[in-house]
Protein backbone atom coordinates (compact mmCIF):
# COMPACT_ATOMS: atom_id res chain seq x y z
CA UNK A 1 0.00 0.00 0.00
CA UNK A 2 2.72 2.36 1.31
CA UNK A 3 4.70 1.38 -2.10
CA UNK A 4 1.47 1.96 -4.30
CA UNK A 5 0.85 5.71 -2.96
CA UNK A 6 4.82 6.09 -3.53
CA UNK A 7 4.26 5.44 -7.20
CA UNK A 8 0.91 7.34 -7.36
CA UNK A 9 2.97 10.42 -5.63
CA UNK A 10 5.56 9.65 -7.70
CA UNK A 11 3.59 9.96 -11.36
CA UNK A 12 1.51 12.73 -10.09
CA UNK A 13 4.47 14.47 -9.33
CA UNK A 14 5.94 13.89 -12.89
CA UNK A 15 3.12 14.92 -14.13
CA UNK A 16 1.76 17.97 -12.82
CA UNK A 17 5.56 19.24 -12.48
CA UNK A 18 7.01 18.41 -15.75
CA UNK A 19 9.24 21.17 -16.69
CA UNK A 20 9.43 22.77 -20.17
CA UNK A 21 12.45 22.83 -22.52
CA UNK A 22 11.63 25.25 -25.33
CA UNK A 23 14.29 24.41 -28.53
CA UNK A 24 14.67 27.30 -30.73
CA UNK A 25 15.41 26.22 -34.13
CA UNK A 26 16.21 28.04 -37.47
CA UNK A 27 18.63 28.88 -40.09
CA UNK A 28 21.42 30.76 -39.15
CA UNK A 29 20.25 34.93 -38.95
CA UNK A 30 16.51 33.71 -38.02
CA UNK A 31 16.39 35.46 -35.21
CA UNK A 32 17.05 33.15 -32.71
CA UNK A 33 19.37 35.42 -30.51
CA UNK A 34 16.80 37.86 -30.32
CA UNK A 35 13.73 35.68 -29.39
CA UNK A 36 15.25 33.47 -27.05
CA UNK A 37 16.29 36.72 -24.86
CA UNK A 38 12.64 37.60 -25.21
CA UNK A 39 11.55 34.58 -24.03
CA UNK A 40 13.80 33.94 -21.07
CA UNK A 41 12.54 37.12 -20.05
CA UNK A 42 8.55 37.09 -20.25
CA UNK A 43 8.66 33.05 -19.14
CA UNK A 44 11.45 33.13 -16.38
CA UNK A 45 13.48 30.88 -18.18
CA UNK A 46 16.96 30.42 -18.36
CA UNK A 47 18.55 30.12 -21.92
CA UNK A 48 21.51 28.28 -23.03
CA UNK A 49 23.47 28.60 -26.51
CA UNK A 50 25.61 26.30 -28.08
CA UNK A 51 28.88 28.06 -27.98
CA UNK A 52 28.07 29.21 -24.63
CA UNK A 53 28.14 25.78 -23.05
CA UNK A 54 30.92 24.52 -24.72
CA UNK A 55 33.03 27.78 -23.86
CA UNK A 56 31.93 27.41 -20.34
CA UNK A 57 33.29 23.75 -20.15
CA UNK A 58 36.47 25.14 -21.60
CA UNK A 59 36.84 27.76 -19.38
CA UNK A 60 36.64 25.16 -16.31
CA UNK A 61 39.15 23.46 -17.51
CA UNK A 62 37.63 19.66 -17.38
CA UNK A 63 39.05 16.69 -18.73
CA UNK A 64 36.23 16.82 -21.56
CA UNK A 65 36.51 20.35 -22.01
CA UNK A 66 40.49 20.17 -22.79
CA UNK A 67 39.48 17.59 -25.00
CA UNK A 68 36.75 19.76 -27.07
CA UNK A 69 39.69 22.25 -26.77
CA UNK A 70 42.07 19.92 -28.50
CA UNK A 71 39.25 19.27 -31.25
CA UNK A 72 37.86 22.45 -31.87
CA UNK A 73 41.69 24.03 -32.46
CA UNK A 74 42.40 20.56 -35.14
CA UNK A 75 39.40 21.77 -36.74
CA UNK A 76 37.89 18.88 -36.15
CA UNK A 77 34.06 18.17 -35.67
CA UNK A 78 33.03 17.13 -32.20
CA UNK A 79 31.20 13.88 -31.72
CA UNK A 80 27.78 13.81 -30.55
CA UNK A 81 28.33 11.35 -27.69
CA UNK A 82 30.68 14.20 -26.75
CA UNK A 83 28.80 17.60 -27.38
CA UNK A 84 25.85 15.86 -25.17
CA UNK A 85 28.22 14.58 -22.38
CA UNK A 86 29.39 18.27 -22.35
CA UNK A 87 25.89 19.47 -22.41
CA UNK A 88 24.34 17.28 -19.91
CA UNK A 89 26.90 17.83 -17.06
CA UNK A 90 26.10 21.31 -17.67
CA UNK A 91 22.52 21.47 -17.79
CA UNK A 92 22.62 19.95 -15.02
CA UNK A 93 25.07 21.40 -12.84
CA UNK A 94 22.93 24.28 -13.58
CA UNK A 95 19.25 23.23 -12.66
CA UNK A 96 18.19 23.89 -16.41
CA UNK A 97 16.08 20.31 -16.19
CA UNK A 98 13.63 22.40 -14.54
CA UNK A 99 13.35 23.89 -17.48
CA UNK A 100 14.76 26.38 -20.20
CA UNK A 101 15.24 27.57 -23.83
CA UNK A 102 17.88 26.51 -25.91
CA UNK A 103 19.27 27.95 -28.85
CA UNK A 104 21.91 25.74 -31.20
CA UNK A 105 21.52 22.51 -29.63
CA UNK A 106 20.21 20.42 -30.62
CA UNK A 107 21.92 20.02 -33.99
CA UNK A 108 21.74 16.36 -35.07
CA UNK A 109 18.72 13.65 -35.01
CA UNK A 110 21.33 11.46 -32.79
CA UNK A 111 21.51 14.93 -30.24
CA UNK A 112 18.12 15.11 -30.30
CA UNK A 113 17.20 11.25 -29.44
CA UNK A 114 20.03 11.75 -26.29
CA UNK A 115 18.16 14.83 -25.09
CA UNK A 116 14.61 12.55 -25.40
CA UNK A 117 16.40 9.99 -23.50
CA UNK A 118 17.75 12.04 -20.79
CA UNK A 119 15.10 14.69 -20.48
CA UNK A 120 12.32 12.20 -20.21
CA UNK A 121 10.44 14.46 -17.91
CA UNK A 122 10.65 17.21 -19.71
CA UNK A 123 8.15 18.59 -22.19
CA UNK A 124 10.18 19.24 -25.17
CA UNK A 125 8.58 21.83 -27.84
CA UNK A 126 9.88 23.01 -30.80
CA UNK A 127 9.55 27.12 -32.31
CA UNK A 128 10.58 26.78 -35.41
CA UNK A 129 11.58 30.49 -37.04
CA UNK A 130 10.98 29.81 -41.01
CA UNK A 131 13.01 32.43 -42.83
CA UNK A 132 13.89 32.24 -47.04
CA UNK A 133 17.79 31.57 -47.36
CA UNK A 134 17.44 35.18 -49.63
CA UNK A 135 15.99 36.50 -45.70
CA UNK A 136 19.33 35.29 -44.72
CA UNK A 137 21.35 36.30 -46.73
CA UNK A 138 20.28 40.30 -46.38
CA UNK A 139 20.33 40.18 -42.76
CA UNK A 140 23.62 38.75 -42.15
CA UNK A 141 25.08 40.66 -45.01
CA UNK A 142 24.15 43.93 -43.82
CA UNK A 143 25.38 43.29 -40.39
CA UNK A 144 27.88 45.37 -38.92
CA UNK A 145 29.53 45.71 -35.72
CA UNK A 146 31.81 47.89 -33.77
CA UNK A 147 35.10 46.63 -32.72
CA UNK A 148 35.69 47.99 -29.87
CA UNK A 149 31.74 48.05 -27.70
CA UNK A 150 30.91 44.88 -29.79
CA UNK A 151 27.31 47.25 -30.41
CA UNK A 152 25.70 45.61 -33.58
CA UNK A 153 24.31 47.78 -36.66
CA UNK A 154 22.77 46.81 -39.64
CA UNK A 155 23.01 48.88 -42.87
CA UNK A 156 19.17 48.81 -43.48
CA UNK A 157 17.08 47.79 -40.60
CA UNK A 158 19.65 49.63 -38.17
CA UNK A 159 22.64 52.12 -39.63
CA UNK A 160 24.76 54.17 -37.54
CA UNK A 161 24.58 57.84 -37.71
CA UNK A 162 28.24 58.31 -39.17
CA UNK A 163 28.87 55.95 -41.99
CA UNK A 164 31.48 52.72 -40.65
CA UNK A 165 31.34 54.63 -36.88
CA UNK A 166 29.90 53.06 -33.78
CA UNK A 167 27.40 55.79 -32.30
CA UNK A 168 27.95 54.81 -28.99
CA UNK A 169 31.63 55.57 -28.40
CA UNK A 170 33.00 56.41 -31.99
CA UNK A 171 34.76 52.80 -32.32
CA UNK A 172 35.11 51.58 -36.20
CA UNK A 173 32.88 49.31 -37.49
CA UNK A 174 33.86 45.90 -39.41
CA UNK A 175 32.23 42.97 -40.50
CA UNK A 176 31.95 39.29 -39.28
CA UNK A 177 34.73 37.18 -41.31
CA UNK A 178 31.97 34.24 -41.52
CA UNK A 179 29.58 36.86 -42.54
CA UNK A 180 30.26 36.96 -46.57
CA UNK A 181 28.27 35.21 -48.88
CA UNK A 182 30.10 32.28 -49.48
CA UNK A 183 30.56 31.59 -46.02
CA UNK A 184 26.70 32.00 -45.31
CA UNK A 185 25.85 29.77 -48.53
CA UNK A 186 27.90 26.95 -46.75
CA UNK A 187 26.17 27.22 -43.21
CA UNK A 188 23.00 27.18 -45.12
CA UNK A 189 23.60 23.98 -46.94
CA UNK A 190 25.24 22.53 -43.64
CA UNK A 191 22.04 23.04 -42.03
CA UNK A 192 19.85 21.80 -44.93
CA UNK A 193 21.72 18.76 -45.12
CA UNK A 194 22.64 17.87 -40.84
CA UNK A 195 19.78 19.87 -38.58
CA UNK A 196 16.58 19.86 -41.06
CA UNK A 197 16.09 16.15 -40.43
CA UNK A 198 15.67 17.36 -37.05
CA UNK A 199 12.25 19.04 -37.53
CA UNK A 200 11.05 15.53 -39.30
CA UNK A 201 11.96 13.73 -36.13
CA UNK A 202 10.78 15.82 -33.47
CA UNK A 203 7.47 15.69 -35.96
CA UNK A 204 4.49 17.73 -36.59
CA UNK A 205 3.05 17.29 -32.96
CA UNK A 206 6.29 19.31 -31.44
CA UNK A 207 6.95 21.58 -33.99
CA UNK A 208 5.49 25.02 -34.32
CA UNK A 209 6.16 26.86 -37.50
CA UNK A 210 6.14 30.49 -37.04
CA UNK A 211 6.79 32.88 -39.75
CA UNK A 212 10.11 34.15 -38.88
CA UNK A 213 10.24 36.85 -42.01
CA UNK A 214 7.95 39.46 -40.06
CA UNK A 215 9.16 42.37 -38.06
CA UNK A 216 11.27 41.08 -35.18
CA UNK A 217 8.41 42.26 -32.09
CA UNK A 218 5.74 40.86 -33.95
CA UNK A 219 7.51 37.49 -34.22
CA UNK A 220 8.14 37.48 -30.90
CA UNK A 221 4.90 38.18 -29.67
CA UNK A 222 3.64 35.46 -31.69
CA UNK A 223 6.20 32.89 -30.56
CA UNK A 224 4.81 33.67 -26.90
CA UNK A 225 1.09 33.18 -28.21
CA UNK A 226 2.06 29.96 -29.28
CA UNK A 227 3.76 28.87 -26.28
CA UNK A 228 1.07 30.10 -23.57
ZN1 LIG B 1 31.11 51.14 -30.16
Amino acid sequence: MKFLRLLFFTFFSLTLFSSPIIVLYGKPGAGKGTVGAYLSDKLHLKRISSGEFLLAEIDRGTPLGREVKEKLEGGEIIPDDMICSVFFSYFEKEGYLNGCILDGFPRTVNQAKLLDQRACDCDITVIHLEVTDQEVLNRIAGRWMCKDCKYPYHEKNNPPVVALTCDHCRGELYRRHDDCQSSIKRRLEVYKEVTEPILLYYGQQRVNHIDGQKEIKEVCNEVLQTLQ
